[in-house]
């Protein structure tokens, strides 16, 4: 089985537009996400593109601040405080990586914890590990979310989590733990990565790289859900699976493009309603 990301992620925003309607005539004002872009990253442009696109279709009101190459850090912290004093505004997001000169964790650490859609500051980070409310990143929270649309039992599982980046393999073992499955990370330095990623009942990888997973790693049955984007030489956008020899033998996969993609911006559009939800409702 295929999952179908991209079909999902349209369902979801289908029902998060129906929703956004209803709170806005009930608040009196719509939800309302900041972009902020520093820099002319192509990648960069197209993702946040992307997500100003599913803000507009799901009816929020927001603003895509774009800022040149050579904004100071100074500039980009003032510009940040300002998002975070306006009453208006309920998320903000910073589109990483930032350019060299520009520290992220002090840009991460700026952003009022309750308006972080990420769910990247240290304080949401925190209060994940703690098992309080919070808001989740958005690309673990869309797994978890693919992973139960496709019917993929969690309880008692062994979940292998290849990768170990505060934004994607950290939050996602967390999750999965969450969902009662025994996690295993692995990472750059594990021995024996094959044989380990042969025992998971459910396999995700994160780590950025073409071809890191062929079929001789895989159980027969496995879920296997494929975070990694990657661009080849002829400009073509490819996972971290071989999706050709894994998917024959793979119980349920996600495609690349149209897997776990459309679920991250679908879950950032869900973080910014419960956040709008929570700030009403002060
Ligand atoms: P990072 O570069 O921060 O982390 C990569 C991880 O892969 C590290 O933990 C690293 O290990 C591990 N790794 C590297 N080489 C190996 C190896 N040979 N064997 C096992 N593990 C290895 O990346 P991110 O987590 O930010 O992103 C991972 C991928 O996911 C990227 O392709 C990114 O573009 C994509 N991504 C996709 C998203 C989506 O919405 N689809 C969202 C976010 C990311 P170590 O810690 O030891 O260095």
């Amino acid at each position: 089985m295929i999952i179908n990301g991209k079909q999902i992620a349209q369902n979801l925003k289908e029902q998060m537009r129906e929703q956004v309607a209803a709170l806005s005539a009930q608040y009196g004002r719509k939800p309302c996400l900041n972009v902020i872009i520093v820099g002319e990253n192509p990648a960069s442009l197209s993702y946040v593109k992307s997500k100003i696109k599913a803000s507009e279709y799901c009816g929020f009101d927001g603003e895509l601040i774009q800022l040149p190459e050579t904004t100071t850090q100074d500039e980009l912290l003032r510009i940040i405080r300002e998002s975070n004093e306006k009453d208006n505004v309920d998320g903000i997001l910073v589109q990483l990586p930032l350019p060299k000169h520009i520290n992220e964790q002090y840009v991460i650490n700026a952003i009022a914890p309750e308006k972080d859609v990420d769910g990247f500051h240290p304080t949401n980070v925190a209060k994940l590990w703690l098992n309080q409310q919070t808001i989740v990143p958005c690309t673990p929270l869309g797994i978890i979310t693919l992973l139960e649309h496709s019917g993929t039992p969690l309880e008692g599982r062994h979940a292998v989590v290849v990768g170990r980046s505060n934004i994607v393999g950290k939050p996602m073992a967390k999750l999965l733990l969450d969902k009662n499955c025994s996690v295993t990370i692995a990472h750059s330095r594990t021995a024996n990565l094959a044989s380990i990623c042969r025992d998971a009942d459910i396999l995700i990888v994160a780590v950025g790289r073409p071809q890191m997973i062929t079929a001789d790693m895989v159980k027969p049955g496995a879920t296997v859900i494929d975070v990694g984007i990657n661009r080849t030489s002829d400009g073509k956008l490819v996972g971290d699976v071989d999706f050709e020899s894994v998917a024959p033998i793979a119980g349920a996969i996600t495609p690349v493009p149209g897997g776990v993609g459309p679920m991250t911006i679908t879950m950032l559009m869900q973080n910014t309603i419960e956040i709008f939800i929570q700030r009403n409702n002060k």
